[in-house]
């Protein structure tokens, strides 16, 4: 006999877990199918091991800013298999703590590939279980270019398995995972080239970040390559693009975008539809066009981010089983942020989708050097902008590089989400001195 449940989560990533989770609150029987390794990309290959990597890299600079404030230090080694030991021990715990909480909660964990055979069964290791609600959270994958020699480079996923620091690196990719890489890179010590299709870094986002981005970058001795097409990499790991050949590189990161997981998870046996990619569409209470059937996450191709993923999954249960019927996660104003060196923190809309979609829309902004760089040879920039629309300027974008991005911006996502205005940002008595105090006092 096929073993029944309420909800069945294909993928124990940020998306199925958080769904599965809050389902068995509220005394449901559920069940999530993992391939991998439980926690998915965000703790295994993603946020968790890239944010540790960022800390090892602030930690670099910061050794190196102590000069500038009188510490006469020298950096005597660093061991990047220690860095590595220490990371992947930190993710076993995360994952180990996983399994315990699934058990404590009931939450049956299958390992294996699942594959539907319809609307309501799934298939994984030959065996067939059912559920009334199923949720498909496969996640998705680094993408790998079609080109010839595209083997001798890595992903994102390599990166993490990589034995040594790199000399020489060439991240291709200009959107958030490899300006991320190369800023880690970069500061742990290799030579960085960044080698992107467009004409800026971070696509999408506000010009003054990707200026502002681009020029520290480059002050900090990444090279950056803008509209580079790869056409070829040979084997010594030589590539060539339409602006010429560039070698001599140890590692080559391919950053150009992930593709959703939905390529053999059998959506035709079950009626789903997907788009050309892969990805499944979804309304906004994240309904497939079959309605027992739900899909979260990176594998919808909205905000491929693991809040949005854990939010969707949590509201869904919530929805399903809770009686909160209108119970769904609102995409619009999702704070972001790219941790690279300085971060960038971004919410709502850039200056450029604010003038496409309003009358009168105001922009107030700064540019500085914080106060942390102002002994250091080496220097960062600080870059704020909001973006205000209508006569009572209500805050629709707002755009932040510099020390402390990361961390500023969650606070002031809560008050844009709100509606804030500009007036209800200056009656807000500055921190001072901080980077921060420039949001409320901008004129
Ligand atoms: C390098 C990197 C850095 C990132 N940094 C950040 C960050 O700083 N902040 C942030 O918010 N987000 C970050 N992300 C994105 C974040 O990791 C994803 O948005 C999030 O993990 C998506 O969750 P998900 O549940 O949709 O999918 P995933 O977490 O990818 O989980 C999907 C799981 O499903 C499994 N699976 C797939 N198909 C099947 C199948 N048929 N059967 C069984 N199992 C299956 C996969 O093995 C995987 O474990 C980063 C991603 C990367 C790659």
């Amino acid at each position: 006999m096929k073993t029944h449940y309420d909800m069945i989560a294909i993928g124990a990533g940020s998306g199925g877990l958080s769904a599965v989770e809050r389902a068995s609150e509220y005394g449901k029987k559920c069940a999530v199918i993992e391939v991998k390794t439980i926690g998915g990309t965000c703790v295994n290959v993603g946020c968790v091991p890239k944010k540790v990597m960022w800390f090892a890299a602030n930690t670099a600079t910061q050794i190196n800013s102590a000069k500038g404030f009188g510490f006469d230090i020298d950096m005597k080694s660093f061991s990047w298999k220690k860095l590595k030991e220490g990371r992947n021990n930190y993710i076993k715990g995360i994952t180990n703590w996983y399994d315990g909480y699934l058990e404590d909660l009931g939450i049956d964990y299958i390992h294996g590939f699942g594959k539907m055979v319809d609307k309501n069964t799934i298939n994984v290791n030959g065996i067939e279980y059912t559920a009334d609600h199923i949720v498909l959270s496969p996640g998705g994958e680094p993408a790998i270019p079609h080109i010839e020699g595209a083997e001798h480079g890595i992903t994102s996923d390599g990166f993490f398995e990589l034995e040594d620091l790199p000399k020489k690196v060439a991240v291709i990719g200009g959107g958030y995972i490899g300006v991320e890489l190369a800023g880690v890179l970069n500061a742990l010590g290799s030579k960085v080239e960044l080698f992107g299709r467009a004409d800026k870094l971070l696509r999408g986002f506000d010009p003054m970040i990707q200026d502002a981005l681009d020029k520290d970058y480059t002050n900090h001795g990444i090279i950056i390559h803008h509209q580079t097409q790869i056409d070829k990499v040979t084997k010594d790991k030589t590539i060539i693009t339409n602006k010429g050949e560039f070698s001599g590189f140890d590692i080559i990161i391919w950053a150009v975008g992930r593709n959703p997981m939905t390529q053999h998870l059998g959506l035709e046996n079950a009626g789903v539809d997907c788009d050309q990619r892969g990805f499944i569409p979804t309304d906004k209470f994240q309904v497939t066009n079959i309605d027992n059937i739900f899909a979260l996450g990176d594998a919808t191709g909205r905000a491929p981010l693991t809040p949005v993923a854990i939010a969707a999954g949590r509201r869904l249960s919530d929805r399903l089983y809770n009686g909160m019927t209108d119970r769904h996660l609102d995409y619009n104003n999702i704070a972001t942020v790219v941790f690279s060196h300085p971060p960038i923190g971004t919410i709502g809309l850039t200056e450029e989708q604010a003038n496409e979609k309003f009358d009168k829309v105001k922009i107030y902004k700064s540019e500085f050097t914080p106060m942390a760089d102002a002994l250091l040879d080496h220097k960062t920039t600080t870059a704020l902008k909001l973006v205000c629309e209508g006569v009572d300027e209500k805050i629709v974008g707002c755009h932040i590089m510099g020390h402390g991005a990361d961390e500023m911006l969650q606070g002031f996502a809560v008050a844009i989400k709100m509606g804030a205005t500009k007036k209800q940002f200056d009656d807000t008595i500055a921190i001072h001195p901080s980077s921060a105090e420039e949001l409320v006092t901008m004129s």
